[in-house]
């Protein structure tokens, strides 16, 4: 019987979404798709299993390492398709601000034009909920812009938002317009603009330490790499 390791769904951005082993279990999936990623220069293999408690699941191979599952969602659909059509774009916009719009290679499922007609939709509802929102635009929304957070409204709601995590984790921050507020659930921070001003302040403070250390050790041995002399530098 199939099976999912975790009944939760969602597209694996760390490791705090565990979605099981599947060393053993390569061979119960069907391949999906080739893509070119990552400004169209690695070549994506991908790979779905539907399992007998009616979820299906995503899976990637890159460069010559091992498959690794990626995303997992309930089946929502009648048509086996529709669901996979699905899960690829729940892939696609999760990796969208590092990653940006994936380039079509091959498919036993999707022709290109089915594939290119699915990444035009995601645009076009992107432009679509840009205009939406740009009424709503708030000071936190131009404060994390100007902190080159990536801020972008989140679905279809005008006042729910995501970022870029400030920590420079692979995860996004929550922020809602109608007070103003943001929060990350993996950091476990939360606040208005002050707070985040102040986190920022202390994760540049870090950064700074980090990089200190660094150009002692390397002054020490005498060599100093071009990116702490750069960092030394632009310090004052
Ligand atoms: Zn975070």
């Amino acid at each position: 019987m199939k099976k999912v390791f975790t009944t939760q769904e969602g597209v694996k951005m760390n490791f705090r979404l565990d979605f099981g082993d599947i060393k053993n279990l390569i061979n119960e999936f069907q391949y999906l798709m080739d893509t070119l990623e990552i400004m169209g220069d690695i070549d994506f293999k991908y790979f779905y299993r539907v399992t007998d408690d009616n979820y299906i699941q995503l899976a990637y191979k890159m460069d010559k390492r091992g498959m690794e599952l990626c995303a997992q969602y309930k089946l929502r659909y009648d048509n086996l398709k529709e669901n996979i059509i699905f899960i690829v774009k729940e892939n696609i916009e999760a990796h969208l601000p590092y990653i940006g719009f994936p380039i079509f290679q091959n498919s036993v499922v999707f022709t290109k034009e089915e594939f290119d007609g699915i990444i035009q939709i995601m645009k076009d509802e992107k432009v679509v909920i840009t205009e939406k929102v740009k009424s709503y635009e708030t000071p936190l929304i131009d404060y994390l812009r100007a902190q080159k957070l990536n801020p972008r409204p989140k679905g279809g709601n005008p006042n729910s938002w995501v970022a870029k995590c400030p920590c420079g984790g692979n995860h996004q921050i929550m922020v809602s317009n109608l007070h103003d507020e943001w929060g990350c659930g993996y950091c476990k921070r939360k606040g208005k603009i002050p707070e985040l001003g102040k986190w920022l302040q202390e994760i540049k403070i870090k950064e700074d330490q980090r990089m200190l250390s660094r150009f002692m050790k390397e002054s020490e041995s005498g060599e100093l790499s071009s990116e702490i002399l750069h960092w030394w530098v632009n310090r004052y």
